[in-house]
C-alpha cells in the first residue's frame, strides 16, 4: 500500500528494517494492560523500521517518509499503556531510542534527547546533586520523549505537581513533517500543545527539563488497620508541603496481598501506603504515621529492591501490572478525585463498590490542589462492568479518563483547542504523525462513557 522500497531506497544507510519479528515487537506498547485493548490493537503492525542516529539522519528519514505520505509512528521505550505508539495505519515507526544523549545538567536543569533514557538521566542528574522531579513507574525503560508526549506524571508528582502543571517542562525542541521538516524550540505554555498529544503533531528532538535537589530517600510502606485510615494519611501526606515526599500511593487491602512479591509484608486485613520521604522529614513523617494509626512495616534505601523490584513498580501503572501477576484479569480506570469534598466522593464511590473491589490511589498535586487518581480495581467480566464502574465515579463527582482507548481528545487527559488544531495543520500538514490518534473534527465514539479530567482552564 506504501511505497516502502522507495522509502528504503531514499533512506540511504540510515539504519531500518522491515524484519517481521522487530516490525511485530516495535508496533506495540504494553496495551495488553487493558482488557478492552488487548484484542482491538493486536493486528496493528508497522511496515517499516527506522532508527535514526542523530537529528540530520530524523530530518532526512522524515523529509522522505512525507515525500512519500507515508505515516511515522514515533516511539520511545515503548511503554505506553493505552496503545499511544502503536501504529495504527502501519508505515514507520520512528525509533528514538538512538538519539539519547544527555546534552547538559546545570543549575536544577537537565537538556537530553528526546530518546534519552530516563533512568539515565537520573543517574547523571544525581551524580552531580540533582534528580528528575517527576518521573514515571517505568523509568527504568522509557525515554524523555516518550513521557512528555505518552505520560502524566508519577513519582515526584506528590511534591512537585503534574508534568502538565506549569515548569515541570523546561522546554521542547520539535520537529514538523514535511518535505522540508523545521524545527522548533518552544517552552512557556506552548509546551502543553505537545504534551500528552502522543507524537501525533510534531516529532520531539530534545527536552529540557527542571531538576530538584536530590535526596537519599527511604522508600516506606505504612499499614493501617482500614482503608479509610490509608486514604486520610495519603492525602494529608501529599498536603505536608514541609515533608519532603516523592509518592504516596494508598492500596487498599486485600491488594497487598494480591502483590504476590509483598507477601507477608502488611499485616492481614490492613491497607497500605507506599511513601518515598527524604530523612530530614522522617521525624516528622513517624509523627504523622502515629496520628493516622498506622505503622511503618518497611523501611528501605533507594537503590534497593527488597521485593524483586524498587518500591516504586508497586505503584502507579505498575501497582496494576504487579496484582495482574496473581490475578490477570484485574483492571481499572484512571479517575481523578478533586475538590474540597475529594475525600467524601471516594468514600461515596467505595461505599458502592466494597471490599470485593478495592481501590488504588495516587496522591498528588495538580492545579494548585490535592487530588487522587486511581479507581477500585476490578475481576473484568465486560464492557458493561467498567461502563459501570465509569458511570458511578462520574456520578459521585470523579472524572474518568479513558485509559482503554487510543485517542488523545478519546482519553480525554489532554484538551484539544483551536490552537491544537492550528498547531496539528501548521506541523503536519499531510495528516502522517501518529494518525488516527488526534481526531481534529471532535470526539469519536469510544468504549466507555468517559468525561475525562477537569483541569483549570488557561487562556
Ligand atoms: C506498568 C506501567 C506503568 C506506567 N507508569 C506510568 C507513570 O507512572 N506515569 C505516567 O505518566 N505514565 C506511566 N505509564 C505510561 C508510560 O510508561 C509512560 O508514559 C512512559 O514515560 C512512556 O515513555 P516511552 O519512552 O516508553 O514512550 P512510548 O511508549 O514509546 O511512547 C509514548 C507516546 O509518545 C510518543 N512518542 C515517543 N517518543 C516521541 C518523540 N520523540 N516525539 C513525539 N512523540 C513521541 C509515542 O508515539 C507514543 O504516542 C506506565 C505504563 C505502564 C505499562
Amino acid at each position: 500500500m506504501y511505497a516502502i522500497s522507495a522509502l528504503c531506497h531514499d533512506l540511504g544507510d540510515i539504519p531500518h528494517t522491515t524484519d517481521p519479528m522487530t516490525l511485530r515487537r516495535k508496533s506495540r506498547d504494553q496495551f495488553v494492560i487493558s482488557p478492552l485493548l488487548r484484542s482491538e490493537l493486536a493486528g496493528n503492525i508497522a511496515d517499516l523500521v527506522v532508527t535514526p542516529r542523530d537529528k540530520a539522519e530524523l530530518a532526512h528519514a522524515v523529509g522522505a517518509a512525507v515525500r512519500h505520505r507515508i505515516p511515522i509512528t514515533p516511539r520511545g521505550g515503548g511503554t505506553a499503556n493505552y496503545g499511544q505508539s502503536v501504529p495504527l495505519r502501519g508505515g514507520v515507526v520512528m525509533d528514538m531510542t538512538e538519539l539519547g544523549a544527555i546534552l547538559s545538567i546545570g543549575q536544577g536543569v537537565i537538556r537530553a534527547q528526546a530518546g534519552a533514557n530516563m533512568a539515565h538521566m537520573e543517574a547523571a542528574a544525581r551524580a552531580k546533586g540533582w534528580e528528575l522531579r517527576i518521573f514515571p513507574s517505568t523509568i527504568a525503560s522509557s525515554t524523555i520523549g516518550g513521557f512528555v508526549a505518552g505520560g502524566s506524571g508519577g513519582v515526584g508528582s506528590a511534591m512537585w505537581g503534574m508534568l502538565r502543571d506549569r515548569g515541570n517542562i523546561g522546554a521542547v525542541e520539535v520537529m514538523s513533517a514535511e518535505e522540508t521538516p523545521r524545527l522548533l524550540e518552544i517552552s512557556g505554555d506552548d509546551i502543553e500543545l505537545v504534551h500528552h498529544a502522543y507524537g501525533a503533531n510534531a516529532i520531539i528532538t530534545e527536552i529540557e527539563m527542571p531538576l530538584g535537589p536530590a535526596w537519599d530517600w527511604r522508600a516506606c510502606i505504612v499499614a493501617f488497620p482500614d482503608f479509610d485510615g490509608a486514604l486520610r494519611f495519603g492525602a494529608q501526606l501529599a498536603r505536608e508541603t514541609g515533608i519532603l515526599r516523592r509518592l504516596a500511593s494508598v492500596h487498599e487491602w486485600p491488594i497487598p496481598s494480591l502483590m504476590r512479591d509483598l507477601n507477608g509484608v502488611v499485616p492481614d486485613g490492613h491497607s497500605m501506603v507506599i511513601s518515598f520521604i527524604a530523612p530530614p522529614s522522617l521525624a516528622s513523617f513517624q509523627s504523622m504515621v502515629v496520628e493516622f494509626g498506622g505503622r511503618v512495616v518497611a523501611d528501605h534505601g533507594l537503590d534497593e529492591a527488597p521485593f524483586g523490584a524498587p518500591l516504586h513498580e508497586f505503584c502507579y501503572g505498575h501497582g496494576l501490572r504487579q496484582i495482574q501477576k496473581s490475578v490477570p484479569a484485574y483492571t481499572g480506570l484512571q479517575g481523578m478525585f478533586r475538590g474540597p469534598g475529594m475525600l467524601e466522593t471516594i468514600a461515596a464511590v467505595h461505599e458502592k463498590t466494597g471490599p470485593e473491589e478495592p481501590f488504588r490511589l495516587e496522591m498528588f498535586w495538580s492545579d494548585g490542589e490535592v487530588v487522587a487518581m486511581g479507581s477500585p480495581q476490578i475481576t473484568y467480566r465486560d464492557p458493561k462492568q467498567m461502563a459501570d464502574l465509569v458511570a458511578l465515579i462520574q456520578a459521585s463527582g470523579g472524572g474518568v479518563a479513558n485509559s482503554h482507548t487510543t485517542g488523545v481528545r478519546e482519553v480525554g487527559i489532554k484538551r484539544i483547542t483551536p490552537r491544537d488544531v492550528a498547531f496539528k495543520r501548521d506541523m503536519d500538514p499531510f495528516d502522517l504523525l501518529n494518525p488516527g490518534k488526534l481526531n481534529l473534527d471532535g470526539v469519536q465514539e469510544t468504549n466507555l462513557p468517559t468525561s475525562g479530567w477537569r483541569f483549570r482552564a488557561r487562556a
